[in-house]
């Protein structure tokens, strides 16, 4: 059995208002574990909506509208869920009464308009909408290719509904609650394509399902099981994952929401090691990651881009200018020497030289470790979250024994 979401308004389609109604209903069917396959968005056209429901019976058990069911002229829902599931509009002295109540209770007089809310497709269920006043309503096709539940536009009355009336009967329909796990295995500094390519033939399987989302230097995979119990979605998320842990090895850095600064940090405070750095590519990003992340122990020395070829020629080096890229990269490797304070690490990010090259240099605890890129240098936040990463990423590798160098970088 699954869903699909029909999200109905003109203003919605043209994106005049942000539809966060599809969002809660997506969160309301995952949390019960029912599937959902497909959303779509139409404006208030009947012969649209009509098509579009058509489309949908003929391809999901459950179909969802949300808006279009007020009283106004162009709230043609109801007309369009009758046309679509064969079905004649209805007048329901039942729901009128139950409409005029509710008119009563707030002491306003009910318009004429409001009459068109008592129609409904013959033989739907009225569901009872305690908050507003539009009545909601489940339409079976009269071919039995399905069933539509119609929920009010105004998000206060589609959550009431959804979360009071519809789930409930959902997990009636299904059987039973299905559980649904989630685990994210957090990767970086190995691209989304090498990712997929080590792990692409898993990614096909049905449940658990396996997905990728790529983010700055860092790809997220994310396992989905769903079952009956707790017990049988954790069996299901841990094979899933021992298979992917084998096959990804060090790249996996965490799971869940944990950010490299959070690993490194721990894995420094863990050996006691503080980090000296100095870092003319990041504006100061990978200092402010680590300290937010909870770790103290850092020691910045101050170089601005500016003062970088100065601070070369002042240190000795045969500078010329712009500096030559093998006098640069030697005095990365000095320069990260030089910060590193005793039981530490030193890690210094220079750059950019000729033709946009920069350069990580990292010492200790060891071994000096040297990274180059020779392009694709640019002062962006892009950038400069990307460099934060890979520089976190080689002293997490370094701490756990796991860094090859020199490494190819580009
Ligand atoms: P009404 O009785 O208010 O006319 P309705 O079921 O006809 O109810 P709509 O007219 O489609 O619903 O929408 C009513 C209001 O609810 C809209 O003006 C808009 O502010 C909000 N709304 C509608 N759809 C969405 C959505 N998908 N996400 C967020 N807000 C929405
Ligand atoms: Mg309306």
């Amino acid at each position: 059995m699954h869903a699909e979401i029909v999200m109905i308004g003109t203003e919605l389609l043209l994106g005049e208002i942000v539809d966060t109604n599809a969002n809660r209903l997506a969160l309301a069917l995952r949390d019960i574990g029912l599937d959902l396959y497909y959303k779509t968005t139409v404006g208030d056209n009947l012969a649209r909506i009509t098509e579009v429901l058509d489309l949908a019976l003929d391809r999901s058990d459950i179909i969802i509208t949300s808006g279009g069911i007020g009283p106004t002229v162009d709230d043609v829902t109801r007309q369009a869920v009758a046309d679509a599931t064969g079905r004649k509009l209805v007048y329901s002295t039942e729901l009128e009464a139950q409409i005029a109540a509710r008119f009563n209770r707030f002491g306003r007089p009910m318009a004429d308009n409001n009459k068109r809310q008592a129609y409904i497709p013959e033989g739907a269920t009225p569901l009872t909408n305690p908050v507003g006043t539009a009545p909601c309503y489940l339409s079976e096709d009269v071919n039995g290719r399905g069933c539509i539940i119609s929920l009010p536009g105004v998000p206060r009355e589609l959550e009431h509904m959804m979360a009071n009336t519809v789930s409930p009967l959902l997990i009636g329909r299904m059987g039973g609650i299905k559980v649904t796990r989630v685990r994210v295995l957090r990767t970086c500094a190995v691209g989304e394509s090498n990712i997929d390519q080590g792990i692409g033939d898993l990614m096909t399987t049905g449940n658990p399902t396996v997905g990728l989302a790529a983010h700055i230097g860092q790809t997220d995979v994310r396992i989905t099981a769903k079952a009956d119990t707790d017990e049988e979605a954790d069996t299901l998320v841990a094979g899933m994952e021992a298979k992917l842990r084998e096959r990804l090895g060090v790249a996996v850095y965490g799971e869940g929401k944990v950010t490299v600064a959070e690993v490194v940090g721990d894995l420094m405070q863990g050996k006691s090691l503080k980090l000296g750095v100095v870092d003319t590519l990041t504006g100061g990003q990978l200092a402010r990651d680590l300290v937010e992340s909870g770790y103290s122990d850092l020691v910045a020395t101050d170089l601005s881009p500016a003062n970088l070829t100065e601070a070369l020629k002042d240190s000795g080096a045969d500078a010329s200018n712009p500096p030559d890229v093998e006098v640069a990269r030697s005095y990365a490797v000095s320069l990260a020497e030089s910060v590193t304070p005793p039981d530490g690490i030193g890690l210094a990010m220079i750059g950019p030289f000729e033709e946009s090259s920069t350069f990580i240099a990292l010492n200790g605890p060891g071994e000096v470790c040297l990274f180059e890129r020779s392009r694709n240098y640019q002062d962006t936040d892009y950038i400069r979250r990307w460099l934060v990463v890979q520089a976190l990423d080689w002293i997490r590798r370094t701490l756990l024994g796991q860094m090859k160098s020199p490494v190819d970088w580009n």
